[in-house]
């Protein structure tokens, strides 16, 4: 029931109540007038039918008169049975006799106690003992006359029995009805009325009182719900003034004037080594180490002051006092208590942060440069050699890819020890961001003896790093690649000294990694220009400096063209032509591969689209894939999206993937090649036989055909092993149920060579370097006429 109904309870029990009187007042009376006038009904049938039956039962068996008339007769045994109720004397029986009519023969009375008395007019009355034979009730009477009148006593006697306990019969089952009516009415009124009433006591103390005092429990109701609410919200109130306040660095003091405490928050307590409960009630100047100058008028110190914890420790701290009046309490002083002890610890932290890295607790770049700085002065003043090694550890972003952050962290952490472990004590090492670290070596011997002694430091350093260790069940092994600077011929500054030993790591790392390199002048001209054309190329897009040449790949059986490979070219403005081989691993060294990559599909398709309205089939388009788009999360689906944009079927364009792609993370890759090949995409592994695939994995994945790679197709001619090679790849490509085409074939006898070894496809500046669009679809447009461009070459016409 909602609030609202509430007003309308009392009314509701008046309705009931006054039902329920209605059936006191109505129903209960109706119901015993019924069941006693039922029962007095009754009780009347059942006296007046008794009688009745005894009257009959009278004149059967206590009255008989006999005459020739039959009717007669019965009439007389009324008579005599009336007399015979009425227990006549004997003068009676004799006026009845005498009044009876002449034709009357006799007249039988059986009196009560037996006697049977017999009479005719003429004659008085005698005993007719002698003359009965059997029990008078439902026996047989014989009586024996002048006239032979024989009365058969007891047929008379059953019929009136009969008759008597049908009687009774309709008289009980009467009585059982009105009172199983009576019955139920009664139980009807008696349900309503207890049903109401019970409604009634149900509902009663909810319902509450009604009018001026309803009113005044409803004011005071909520009077007491606001108290309460009052009291809950002061003490919400004042429980988060006590959690704020213990959030509180600083020691807060509540005190009186006197310098009785009344509140305290943790900071505090901790300060004097309390509990805040313990401080409440103590005096302040009790814990002050030293009278201070408040003695004489300020009562609370203000600045430095000492005070003294409950293990007589003193220490020092800083005061700020503040009054403020409380209403109807007088005056209350805040006491804000600053440890100085801890002051100095946070600042010790704080600058200890700004100089060390927090995940290798090495010096951070800038603590490193500063030590630095101040090791080449003292070199210089004591004109000794410095060596700086600049460490990088290799594929370290792949540990963090695959195995997540936290891995690669620890990592990091166990790296940086192993260097400072490696080295004597003392030697400076630092963490210069990311995955690169520095080591300087100070006195190292000048000389021709420089160069032995650092190699000797750094070769330490890889063999440290390149131990085995384990991190969350992962066996980890991780190798570096050094570039060395010397103090101070490589440079006489510090900023110039890291520059070229980054040089010199990176040219490590080219070679390989795993290694040691020294610096030398020509290899920061390579960085640099590294660094150049890296920002050049994010502005490539932009500038629209991309373009793509298709190369045809011919059918050897036909010198028909079966498809091409868009090979990307960037045409810079100032250097001009850009090759692959340069551009493609610095985009893959950041995200610009994806978007490059991207670039190159959506341009496939604009292309292919444009022939195919031209030419019924353009022959499939492969199109080269970095390892590092396959990692991408969303890579099927951006794909997927390019297809669809522009209503192509994936089917139309090939991937070429590296055999390293397939060594590198086998499930994954197997996965996601897995979803492509569904798409509908062919797959192909370029520049096969130059790397380490293991040949049992090719089966697993869905691979369509290989590309052998151009170094063994030029020297097949030559070499025999290349020779070997060549035919290997073409004898698993057939096992498999592979295509293999034979990639940079450059003459004739190649071709004839490749053909003659069985290989069907071939691509190479003998079929055409690279085409523009437009000319690879005068070449579709020209076969589609009949004329197949390399049929002459080939000797198949
Ligand atoms: P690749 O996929 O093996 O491409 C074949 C390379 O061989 C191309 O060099 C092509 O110009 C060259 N070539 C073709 N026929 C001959 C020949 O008869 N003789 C000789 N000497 N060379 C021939 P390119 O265009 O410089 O590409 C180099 C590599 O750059 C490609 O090797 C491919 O791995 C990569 N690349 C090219 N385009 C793309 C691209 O769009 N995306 C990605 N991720 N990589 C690409
Ligand atoms: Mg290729
Ligand atoms: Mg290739």
């Amino acid at each position: 029931m909602s609030s609202d109904d509430r007003p309308d309870r009392p009314a509701a029990n008046d309705a009931r109540l006054g039902r329920a009187s209605l059936g006191l007042k109505f129903f209960v009376p109706v119901a015993l007038v019924t069941l006693l006038a039922a029962a007095l009904v009754a009780a009347g049938m059942l006296v007046w039918q008794i009688r009745d039956a005894a009257t009959d039962l009278g004149s059967a068996a206590t009255g008989l008169g006999v005459s020739h008339d039959d009717r007669h007769s019965a009439r007389l045994a009324g008579s005599a049975a009336r007399l015979a109720a009425t227990a006549p004397s004997r003068e009676e029986a004799l006026r009845l006799l005498q009044a009876l009519p002449g034709d009357t023969e006799a007249l039988v009375v059986f009196a009560p106690g037996g006697t049977v008395l017999l009479g005719t007019p003429s004659e008085e009355f005698d005993a007719i003992e002698p003359i009965m034979a059997g029990p008078l009730a439902g026996g047989r009477v014989a009586v024996s006359s002048a006239r032979d009148a024989a009365i058969e006593l007891d047929a008379i006697h059953d019929a009136v029995r009969q008759e008597r306990n049908e009687l009774l019969r309709t008289l009980v089952l009467a009585s059982l009805v009105i009172l199983v009516a009576s019955l139920l009415i009664g139980l009807l009124a008696a349900r309503t009325i207890t049903g109401n009433l019970r409604r009634m006591i149900a509902d009663t103390p909810r319902a509450g009182p009604t009018g001026a005092q309803a009113d005044r429990i409803v004011n005071l109701n909520s009077a007491l719900v606001g108290l309460r609410e009052e009291l809950s919200a002061m003490r919400v109130a004042r429980r988060f003034l006590e959690q704020v306040l213990d959030q509180i660095q600083e020691g807060v003091l509540v005190c009186e004037p006197d310098g009785n405490i009344l509140e305290a928050n943790r900071a505090a307590a901790t300060l004097l080594g309390r509990e805040p409960e313990e401080l409440t009630g103590e005096n302040f100047h009790e814990f002050a180490d030293q009278p201070h100058p408040g003695h004489d008028g300020q009562l609370f110190p203000e600045g430095n002051a000492r005070l003294r914890t409950a293990s007589g420790e003193s220490v020092p701290v800083t005061c700020t006092t503040s009054d403020l009046v409380q209403e109807g309490k007088g005056i209350r002083t805040v006491v804000v208590l600053r440890s100085l002890a801890r002051e100095k610890q946070a600042q010790k932290r704080i600058r200890y942060l700004t100089r060390y890295d927090t995940l290798t607790r090495v010096p951070n770049r800038m603590e490193f440069q500063h030590r630095l700085q101040q090791a080449l002065s003292r070199a210089r003043r004591a004109g000794s050699a410095a060596a700086l090694l600049y460490v990088d550890v290799d594929r370290f972003k792949e540990i963090n890819d695959r195995l997540g952050h936290p891995i690669g962290d620890r990592s990091l952490e166990i790296t940086a020890r192993r260097l400072v472990d490696a080295m004597p004590p003392d030697t400076l090492v630092g963490r210069l961001g990311g995955d690169e670290f520095a080591v300087l070596l100070e006195g190292v011997p000048a000389g021709s003896g420089a160069r032995a002694a650092v190699a000797t430091a750094a070769r330490q350093l890889l063999d440290a790093i390149a131990a085995e260790f384990h991190v969350e069940g992962h066996a980890i092994m991780l190798t570096a690649s050094i570039g060395i600077t010397l103090f101070p011929g490589d440079g006489d500054n510090v900023i110039d000294l890291i520059r070229n030993a980054d040089a010199a790591m990176y040219h490590a790392k080219q070679n390989g990694g795993s290694t040691y390199g020294f610096y030398a002048p020509e290899m920061n001209a390579d960085a640099v220009e590294r660094l150049m054309l890296k920002n050049e190329l994010r502005r490539a897009m932009e500038r629209n400096e991309f373009q793509l040449l298709y190369q045809p790949k011919v059918d050897l059986r036909d010198g028909r063209v079966a498809g091409a490979e868009a090979l990307l070219r960037w045409q810079h403005t100032r250097r001009g032509e850009v090759p692959p081989s340069v551009f493609i691993p610095l985009a893959e060294e950041s995200s610009l591969i994806f978007d490059i990559g991207e670039w190159v599909l959506d341009q496939v398709c604009t292309d292919f689209s444009r022939w195919q309205r031209h030419v019924p089939w353009p022959g499939r388009v492969a199109v080269n894939l970095s390892l590092r788009q396959l990692r991408q999360g969303d890579f099927v689906r951006r794909i997927e999206g390019i297809f669809e944009s522009h209503q192509l079927p994936p089917s139309c364009v090939e991937f070429e993937i590296t055999e390293s792609t397939l060594a590198d993370n086998g499930e994954k890759t197997l996965r996601m090649l897995d979803r492509l090949y569904r798409l509908g995409l062919h797959l192909s592994i370029d520049d096969f036989g130059t790397g380490y695939s293991s040949l049992s994995s090719l089966q697993h994945f869905p691979i369509g055909t290989l590309k052998i790679d151009r170094s063994f197709v030029g020297d097949a001619m030559e070499r025999q092993d290349s020779r070997a090679i060549v035919t290997a790849i073409l004898g698993l490509g057939k096992s498999l149920g592979m295509d293999v085409v034979a990639e940079g074939v450059e003459t004739v006898e190649q071709a004839e060579l490749l053909k003659s070894l069985g290989c069907h496809y071939a691509q190479g500046h003998l079929f055409g370097a690279g085409l523009d669009p437009s000319a690879y679809l005068d070449l579709l447009d020209a076969q589609a006429s009949g004329y197949p461009m390399h049929d002459t070459v080939l000797g198949t016409r």
